[in-house]
Formats: C-alpha cells, structure tokens, sequence
C-alpha cells in the first residue's frame, strides 16, 4: 500500500528532525520510504508567537495496517520529543498520516484522508510536487483542492 506522511517541526533544529523521523519511518519494520518532498517553510497556521514551521511529505510503501502505521509515526514522536518540553505548541516533530491507498478511515483514533488535509498549502502542495495527479480518497484531485486554498504563505526550500 502506498501512504503519504505529513512531517512537521519547529523546535530543536526543525530540518534534522525531519530528516531524523524520515530515516526512522524508513528503518521501520514493513515501512519504506520510496519518495520525499522538498523542505517548505510556512508561518504558524494560528500566526501565533512561535517559530515558523518546516514540513514535508514522505511517500512510503507498506504492509501495515492504517493503524499500525499510526503507532510507528506515534513511536517516532515520542522518541524525538524526549527531554523536551513542550510551550506554546511548538513541536519538535509532528507526524500524520496523509493518505493511505484508497482507503476511507474513520475512527476514534485515526481519520484518514486528514481531516485538516484541504486548508493547508504546506500538507497540499508537497503532495502535488510528489504526485501532481493524485486524486484524494472523498476530496477529489489535489490540483482543484490547492486551486481552493486561497492565499497562502510557503516557502520551498
Ligand atoms: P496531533 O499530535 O495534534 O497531530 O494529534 C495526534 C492525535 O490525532 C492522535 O491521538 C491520533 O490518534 C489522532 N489522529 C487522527 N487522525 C490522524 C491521522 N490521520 N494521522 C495522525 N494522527 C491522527
């Protein structure tokens, strides 16, 4: 199954972490990192008094399950947000699940597409750069969603 992971970070040198969580994701049991986007820098979605955000998208095969693939992501986290106190909700790394396959999930713990997916040009566009075509399970092709975004602040990398 092809899935798409958002990384996000800006805390504690935010373009290591991603890296660190992508070589993480890749050592995964049953997890392969086949593709990545470049870097995008973006402001804080609340304009809030934090550092701005360094995010990418990862493309990766796997034979977990959505959820499995949730605990993996979830693991990442924890182990890069040790020592770490967290303020203002700045993250020093912040992993979703995008999109898995085709499949539609919608649980307690997981909603797969992303619930949030649409309104953020820097999940929205490095997904584009990966797989200009894609069509999101529910949302339709990424294209007509970025067309939708209105402005937006991104900077590639
Ligand atoms: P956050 O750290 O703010 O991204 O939120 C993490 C929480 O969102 C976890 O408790 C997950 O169970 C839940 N969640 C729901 N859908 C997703 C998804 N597609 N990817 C990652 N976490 C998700």
């Amino acid at each position: 199954m092809l899935a798409y992971i958002g990384l996000g970070s800006n805390l504690d040198h935010p373009k290591q972490q991603i890296k660190t969580a992508v070589m993480a994701l890749h050592s995964a049991k049953d997890v392969e990192v086949v593709n990545l986007s470049s870097l995008y820098q973006s402001p804080p979605v609340d304009n809030s008094d934090q550092p701005d955000y360094i995010n990418a998208i990862a493309q990766v095969s796997t034979h977990l399950t959505p959820l499995e693939l949730l605990h993996v992501c979830q693991a990442i986290e924890t182990d890069q947000h040790r020592e770490r106190a967290q303020k203002w909700g700045a993250r020093t790394i912040d992993l979703d699940i995008i999109i898995y396959g085709v499949q539609v999930v919608a649980s307690k713990q997981l909603v797969i597409p992303h619930p949030e997916m649409m309104n953020r040009a820097f999940v929205l566009i490095p997904l584009a750069e990966l797989e200009q075509d894609l069509k999101v399970p529910v949302l339709g092709p990424i294209q007509e969603l970025i067309e939708k975004l209105g402005e937006y602040q991104l900077t590639r990398l």
